[in-house]
């Protein structure tokens, strides 16, 4: 499968942004499988809910309605795009998707969307679980200490009393948890492309992915 195009790494490596980029390029969808992780915790935030509560969190994942509109996340038809890149989002996203019943109600969406073809899609397992037939994977990555810089000036706008050093921190704690947990954990295998993006311009990482590509 060529025209799929699987990009994984950990947070903070730059994959939402050079994967819109890319697909842009290529004129291909694209598919921010965090968001949808992301609108899982906010959901459950909503609702005031336990995510230990199984009952509680199999409703909200029966229910609940995950839409993107151009650059925007929609819950139930409202924008919650915002609202999810939080570091409290961030850090219930990483605990709700190490829950096996969370992967498995949002693995279809996923699986679809790659069934479809055409389309770029970042993640932490879309190379090993969402598709594992693509014969264009990458994984993304970048000095811890530059990763953290990134999510930082981010984090910062909306929370100003945030340090450097706790982002760090979190987001070591975060990588931890993705990378050991049962389920489709970040992995990287040997058919992925390696890419250190540190020091890296965004175009720079762009073109590097898209010199490698194996379209025919
Ligand atoms: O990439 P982003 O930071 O938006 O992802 C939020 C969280 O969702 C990650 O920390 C990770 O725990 C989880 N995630 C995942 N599998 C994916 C994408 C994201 O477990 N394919």
């Amino acid at each position: 499968m060529k025209d799929v195009i699987t990009i994984d790494g950990p947070s903070g490596s730059g994959k939402g942004t050079i994967a819109r980029r890319l697909a842009k390029k290529l004129g291909y969808q694209y598919l921010d499988t965090g968001a949808l992780y992301r609108a899982v915790a906010w959901k459950a935030v909503q609702d005031k809910i336990d995510i230990n509560n199984k009952d509680a969190l199999n409703t909200i994942l029966g229910n609940i309605k995950i839409t993107f509109e151009d650059d925007r996340v929609l819950v139930d038809g409202k924008d919650i795009s915002s609202e999810i890149r939080t570091g409290e989002i961030g850090e219930l996203s990483s605990q709700v998707s190490a829950i096996p019943l969370v992967r498995t109600a949002l693995f279809n969406m996923q699986r679809d969307m790659c069934l479809k073809g055409n389309v770029v899609i970042e993640g932490r397992d879309t190379g090993t679980t969402i598709c594992p037939e693509s014969e264009n994977k990458f994984y993304l990555d970048a000095a811890v200490e530059e990763r953290a810089r990134r999510r930082f000036r981010e984090l910062n706008i909306k929370d100003p009393g945030i340090t450097m050093e706790q982002t760090i921190e979190d987001m070591k704690k975060r990588d931890l948890r993705d990378s050991s947990r049962e389920s489709s954990p970040l992995t990287k295998t040997n058919d992925m492309v390696y890419v250190d993006s540190t020091g890296m311009e965004i175009d720079e990482v762009v073109s590097f992915i898209k010199n490698n590509l194996n379209l025919n």
